[in-house]
Order: structure tokens, then sequence, then C-alpha cells
């Protein structure tokens, strides 16, 4: 369990390959069967939170952002994982799995929304299919979805966990990010406050953050965030989610948080 757990929560370095390059076409039909198997392997292995307050919450989030994104193979579903880690990522399956660390960084729900809207640019996109076809074949992902059992599913997951994508999908999905955050009627300069309050965690304890990538230019993502939100012209929308309740509803005994 606690290795187990530790895969869930501490992935380590990773490689980022190219952008693009020999991309394996994975058959949308793929994907929904690693749907079911990625869930039921992170509840396995980790402590999957259910309180409404907060379920209801990304509910609302997904809600809002949901009718700016293009047709999808999958409803994205969030799934909130109860851990001190700092991250979010998006799974095989329209997963996008947030960290309860996360949760408690981020101080509105327009910066849960923010980070929710760069993961969402991943689903989209399909890049952790992808990106997971790329790395441990179609082999393997085939014989997984047609019943590889256990051991299949928790080296699918880990490999999941573990995926790093090149700097032009991650730079894509900040463009969609802020692209999905004005569709939404939420400032981009959302995205900006969570960089830095994500990034502020990396200098107090760097070991609990996951999201962001050492090699990332973060003042270059912070600043166009922050252009994007000053040339804005559509109307905002408030999001009517009680961060306060859901952070105090969060379960957490590795932390007590902010
Ligand atoms: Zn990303």
């Amino acid at each position: 369990m606690l290795a187990a757990f530790a895969a869930l929560a501490f992935a380590g370095a990773r490689l980022a390959f190219g952008d693009r390059v020999g991309v394996p076409d994975v058959a949308v039909e793929v994907e929904r069967g690693l749907r079911p198997i990625m869930r039921r392997q992170i509840a396995l292995e980790g402590t999957v939170v259910e309180e409404q307050v907060v379920t209801g919450a990304f509910s609302a989030l997904l809600a809002r952002l949901g009718p700016g994104l293009g047709t999808l193979p999958l409803e994205p579903e969030v799934v909130v994982i109860d851990s001190p880690v700092v991250n979010a990522a998006a799974l095989p399956g329209g997963i996008v799995c947030v960290y309860t660390g996360l949760v408690r960084t981020l101080e509105t729900p327009e910066e849960m929304a923010a980070v929710l809207a760069h993961e969402l640019a991943h689903v989209e996109s399909r890049d952790a299919v992808t990106q997971l076809a790329r790395e441990i074949g179609m082999a393997a992902i085939a014989s997984a979805v047609s019943g590889g059992g256990g051991t299949a599913a928790q080296s699918l997951l880990r490999a999941a966990i573990d995926l790093r994508y090149s700097r032009t999908a991650e730079d894509r999905a900040d463009l969609r990010c802020l692209e999905l955050l004005e569709e939404a009627g939420i400032a981009a300069g959302a995205f900006a406050d969570a960089l830095e309050r994500i990034a502020e965690v990396g200098k107090r304890t760097p070991d609990l953050l996951r999201w962001l990538d050492s090699h990332s230019d973060i003042d270059a993502r912070i600043a166009l965030a922050r252009s994007r939100s000053m040339s804005a012209t559509g109307s905002r929308r408030p999001l009517d989610v009680d961060w306060r309740a859901v952070r105090s509803g969060l379960p957490s005994v590795f932390d007590a948080g902010p």
C-alpha cells in the first residue's frame, strides 16, 4: 500500500519526448476501455475524496469550462486524491486527477478552474493516451484493456502518472487554457495567480511540488496569462463555489493546511 501510494503521490523525474514525432494513433475505443481501469486502480492505490462539498465544486468547475471544449471522445471526469502533493494530472481515459495538496494551495475557485483548464486542454488533445502509447507501446495498453489483470493495471497507472509532455504540448495546453478561461468568463489572470502560488510551494516545500516542471519558464507563463487578462474584452462571471468550504471539507490527515 505504501509503495503504491508512493507511485501515485511521488512520481519522479521523467523524460519529455519530442512533440508529435511518431505519434501512435490510439483508437478512441481503447481510450474508453482505459477509463474504468484507471478509475479502479486510482481507488486501490490512493484515497479518493468523496465529500460532496468537494465533488460538487469540481462538477461546477467542469460545467463552467466544459462548453468551451471541442468534441471529446469521453466526457472529462475529475478524481480528487487525498495527498499532500501539489499536483494535477490528465490521465488516459479522460480522467483528471487533482491532489488535495493543490486544492489547499490555491486560494480561489478561479485559480482551481485555471489549473483544471490546463489539464482539460491535455484531455482535449488526448496527450496522455498518446504519450502513454509512445512510452509503453500499444500492445501493453491493448493487453491491459482486454483484461490484463491487476499488475497490468498497476503498471499502467504508474506510467500514466509519470507522463511528461514536450514543451510544445505544454505551451499549447497553456494557450488553450487561457482561451477556455476567457470563454468561461474567468479572468486569465487566475492562471497567473495559480502559477505564482504553486511556485511558492516549490520554494517552501519542493518535495511536495509535482505540477511545475523545473525546466519550464514559469515567468514567461505568468507574463502570458497576465497580458491575456489585460487584453480580454469578454465579461467575467464569478464562480458560485464556496472555496473556503471546499478546503475545510478536505479530509486529509497529512497536512492541516492554511
Ligand atoms: Zn501540462
